[in-house]
């Protein structure tokens, strides 16, 4: 008697019904979410053309008996769930019956599998929908399915694909995903015959981390330890058995600043999802701490009794609804504040309790439902494909410090200003340059530096105050810019190949962006399995900086894979070069070295803003200053 039965009406018709195959991902998240509910070890994942070719995933679970591999390809055909209540608390991945029928009817699939505890396996071939053999098959316990020519009877559908590469990148995130998620098995995935992750079982998942990005995010990263809370239920909940939910994982410290929320991974219940609720606790474990509109890396794993989590919302199980979910926001917010604290002097941060009271709950509740979701999407990866595992970059801490005391500043190389958000005039009397006085920047004298930071000088027409380093930065940006398109650079020859570690994402980013590396004077080549060699860099950027050049160029490459244009994509790298090139704030200048960077500046085709839009220049015209002295 085999394990699947069809569900009776009353359970199929209250499942969040819809379509659950977009893309290559999606087919690839649920043969693995059917792997891993049938109790596998082992992944191995092989696909071609981006998976429009070939998705073939071997597991070794627990197999299929021959009337269930005919049976698993009826419409809610499942061995997960029998009757209604079953739907209040799954503790199982899939449960609709609907992945493999979906599947089967927009590709040519073949199922090859052995329950362990039959003597011969069954192979079963399918194309469109239609059932072409079902077989006897010797084969080890486990199941293999492989599904080719996705789509090939939905022209439709084919042609809202992405390129292989955006295609590969999602697959390559999910796999990275779950691998994160069960440190304990073993996942290997390979795209076109090339290695993109091959991860043996390990104890623990930091040492799962580990093996997916690497050491330079592991050092990067606080562990959340095991916590856990319980809760009593509140008392108009007819269920009044305490609860407990606990959390573990990871998350970066302030000082990781990423752009957006693709570097933060949930997974409740073992289930990789995407939930406001819960991005909310974590933006609001950083407020104060990191500037809004800033995100962190988070990989969380929030463990909670079946019955507090609804996931029969959403077709592809990527939305949750929390029973208690406000208790589950404030414990997440505050599990993860407590071990940003630890870290951090105390006092430049607020208290829990400050915090608390500057966000309540209510009123983000209020918030939220008038605010568009970048989330609500039905595939299981974010749409846009930098939601790949990455490095994370470092900036400044935040916010950012700017010693204004009379003293010597210390030697903060990587702090930066505050970016102010208006173009008014910052302090009274100074204004940013109108275009008819950038004629005026061509004389000008310096004078000095305030805090060894801002070149003091004197114009025809008034006095400016200069920021170096953005200044420089548009400078070396525009350089950059000009040697690369005259194929120009100047580069220097490293003693030692610096040798970098890359992820399974950036690998397939640096494929994609070799050439233009290489353009700008980066000198790289593949060296092993997801490690490039860096032989040679341009010679503005010093020694220490490479490394991060390197990395900042793979994240712009990543956000950038949507605007699709070359030109703003050498744009972007052009100036992540600048930047790390350019001279800091807090540094002393010689008179000549603060003339040879005006005149330069003089030159450049927009002296008064910076590659990223900053300011570059505060001018006093002579009118207000004579008009300050009352002398007009
Ligand atoms: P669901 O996962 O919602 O039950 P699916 O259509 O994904 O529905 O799968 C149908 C059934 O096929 C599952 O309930 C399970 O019994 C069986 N099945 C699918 N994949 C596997 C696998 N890799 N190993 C063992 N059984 C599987
Ligand atoms: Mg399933």
């Amino acid at each position: 008697m085999g394990r699947i039965r069809v569900l009776s009406d009353l359970v199929a018709n209250k499942i969040a019904a819809g379509e659950v195959v977009e893309r290559p991902a999606s087919v690839v998240k649920e043969v693995l979410e059917n792997s891993l509910d049938a109790g596998a070890t082992e992944f191995r994942l092989d696909i071609e053309a981006g998976g429009r070719r070939l998705i073939r995933l071997a597991d070794n679970g627990i197999g299929m008996m021959r009337d269930d591999a005919l049976l698993a390809f009826e419409r809610h055909a499942t061995s997960k769930l029998s009757d209604i209540k079953d739907l209040l608390s799954i503790a199982t991945l899939g449960f609709r019956g609907e992945a493999l029928p979906s599947i089967a009817s927009v590709s040519r699939l073949v199922l090859e599998t052995r329950a362990r505890e039959e003597s011969s396996g069954t192979v079963v071939e399918i194309a469109g929908g239609k059932i072409l053999r079902c077989e006897d098959l010797a084969r080890a316990a486990g199941t293999t399915i492989t599904v080719r020519d996705l789509f090939y009877n939905v022209p439709a559908r084919k042609k809202f694909l992405r390129t292989e590469q955006t295609e590969t990148a999602h697959v390559a995130s999910l796999i990275t995903h779950y691998s994160l998620a069960h440190p304990g098995k073993s996942f290997v995935l390979r795209h076109n015959n090339s290695e993109l992750l091959d991860v043996t079982p390990v104890a623990t998942a930091r040492e799962r981390v580990f093996q997916v990005f690497g050491s330079r995010v592991l050092e990067d990263l606080l562990d959340l330890g095991e916590q856990e809370r319980t809760f009593p239920i509140p008392a108009e909940d007819n269920d009044a058995r305490a609860r407990s939910v606990r959390l573990r994982g990871f998350v970066s410290g302030p000082q990781i600043q990423k752009l957006n929320r693709n570097s933060i991974y949930l997974f409740v219940n073992g289930r990789l999802i995407r939930d406001r609720l819960l991005l909310h606790a974590i933006s609001s474990a950083y407020h104060n701490l990191m500037p809004p509109a800033c995100y962190p890396f988070a990989l969380l794993f929030l463990d909670c009794d079946p019955e507090e989590v609804d996931v029969n919302v959403h077709p592809s199980k990527t939305e949750v609804r929390f029973r208690h979910g406000p208790i589950l926001h404030d414990f997440v917010r505050d599990a993860i504040r407590d071990v940003l604290m630890a870290q951090r002097p105390v006092s430049r941060i607020p208290s829990p309790a400050q915090l608390a009271a500057e966000l309540p709950y209510s009123e983000f509740t209020q918030r939220v439902q008038n605010m568009t979701l970048p989330i609500a999407e039905p595939a299981a990866v974010p749409e846009n494909p930098s939601a790949l595992p990455e490095f994370v970059l470092k900036r400044p801490a935040s916010p950012p410090r700017f010693d204004f005391s009379e003293a010597p500043a210390a030697q903060q190389p990587d702090q930066k200003l505050p970016i102010p958000d208006t173009h008014g005039p910052l302090f009274p009397g100074g204004t940013l340059p109108e275009p008819e006085s950038l004629e005026a920047l061509k004389d000008l004298r310096p004078l000095g530096q305030i805090h060894d930071s801002f070149i003091i000088a004197a114009g025809r027409d008034g006095l400016w105050i200069i920021d170096q380093h953005v200044a420089h930065e548009r400078i070396l940006f525009e350089q950059v810019l000009a040697a690369r398109n005259r194929r120009a650079v100047e580069t220097q020859g490293l003693l030692l190949p610096l040798v970098i570690q890359l992820t399974a994402a950036q690998q397939l980013e640096y494929a994609r962006i070799a050439d233009e590396l290489n353009a700008l004077g980066f000198d790289t080549e593949p060296f092993g399995n997801r490690t490039i060699a860096v032989k040679s860099a341009p010679v503005c950027v010093g020694p220490a900086e490479i490394e991060k050049v390197v990395f900042e160029i793979l994240e712009i490459s990543e956000r950038e894979l949507r605007k699709t244009s070359v030109e703003d994509l050498r744009r972007a790298m052009a100036a992540s070069i600048a930047c790390r090139a350019a001279i800091k704030i807090n540094m002393k200048l010689e008179p000549a070295k603060m003339d040879w960077l005006l005149r330069a500046l003089a030159l450049t085709s927009s002296p008064m803003s910076c590659p990223h839009g900053r300011p570059i220049a505060l001018r006093y015209a002579t009118r207000d200053i004579l008009k300050s002295f009352h002398r007009i």
